[in-house]
């Protein structure tokens, strides 16, 4: 009986040279796992901004336009922008801008509730912008930074990416009386008003304990003057204030940053920005 072929079952050792391959390999596949799209975020996005892009021809008194395309190996990621305009003309403005850290949806989602809101009213005493989402490529990606890791957040003066470059072009020319940015917060465990300057507190406070119901941060960190969630960006070591969009573009009497936990159920970060935005409208315009 001739005898049968036995495979050798005993696994290879892997020599040296081999395990450095297979742990480079992991690597790579690891950081290249930790940038994969988003599928939710990209019909997400899309679908809202569909929906935005059709409001005008229902609704005069918007603008819909894409206001530049970040461009990354030839893949194009557009910014939209929505003005508002009351027939009858306003005596404010003001400027609602998301997404400037791409893994903060909450903002993006405010905005799209704002202009929503916005197009509910009869007649809105208030001239509008709104910026949906200044980082497409981070929000797509659900990335703080941009592709080539730049917090957007910080190139508002030096205007190294596109994105910031393709905001601080639609905003040239424009000013305004109030300027809020959207954002949200993964260290923290309640929300908090950020001011650009100091004469901004007390407001802040107010509007604080007025919406004390919502949780307010009493921790976080990375954020210097951090008090009973008011944070004065012009103090302490806050150089990087003048590199935010909304003080360094806009020239605005009043610029705010909303910030609500990452930990909160989307409908809940959306009801506690859309509240403190009102407070500060109803403080400074009513
Ligand atoms: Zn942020």
């Amino acid at each position: 009986m001739a005898m049968r072929f036995e495979p050798d079952r005993t696994p290879p050792r892997m020599s040296t040279r081999e395990r450095c391959f297979l742990l480079a390999f992991l690597a790579f596949a690891f950081s290249v796992g930790c940038v994969m799209l988003n599928g939710a975020r990209v019909s997400r996005i899309g679908e809202i901004e569909g929906k935005l892009l059709g409001i005008p021809a229902e609704d005069p008194r918007f603008k819909a336009s894409v206001i530049g395309a970040v461009d990354y190996d030839g893949k194009s990621y557009p910014i939209l922008a929505v003005e508002y305009r009351p027939p009858g003309g306003a005596s404010y403005s003001v400027l609602n801008t998301g997404g400037v850290h791409g893994d903060e949806a909450g903002g993006v989602e405010t905005i799209y509730q704002m202009i929503r809101e916005c197009a509910l009213e009869k007649s809105g005493a208030l001239e509008r912008d709104f910026i949906l989402c200044m980082n497409p490529w981070g929000y797509g990606y659900d990335k703080r930074d941009n592709r080539d890791g730049i917090d957007l957040n910080r190139d508002f003066k030096d205007f190294r990416s596109q994105e910031a470059r393709i905001v601080a072009a639609f905003l040239k020319g424009r000013k305004y009386d109030l300027v809020v940015d959207h954002h949200e917060n993964s260290h923290s465990n309640g929300f908090s008003i950020i001011c650009h300057e100091e004469g901004d507190r007390s407001l802040a406070s107010a509007i604080i304990r007025e919406s004390s119901q919502y949780g307010v941060a009493t921790k976080t960190q990375r954020i210097d003057n951090y008090e009973q969630g008011i944070t004065i960006l012009g103090l302490g070591n806050g150089k990087a204030f003048s590199q935010y969009a909304g003080l360094h573009l806009c020239e605005a009497n009043r610029s705010f940053i909303i910030e609500t936990p990452t930990a909160w159920d989307i409908e809940k970060r959306i009801r506690c920005q859309l509240d403190v935005e009102r407070k500060l409208e109803k403080t400074f315009f009513l």
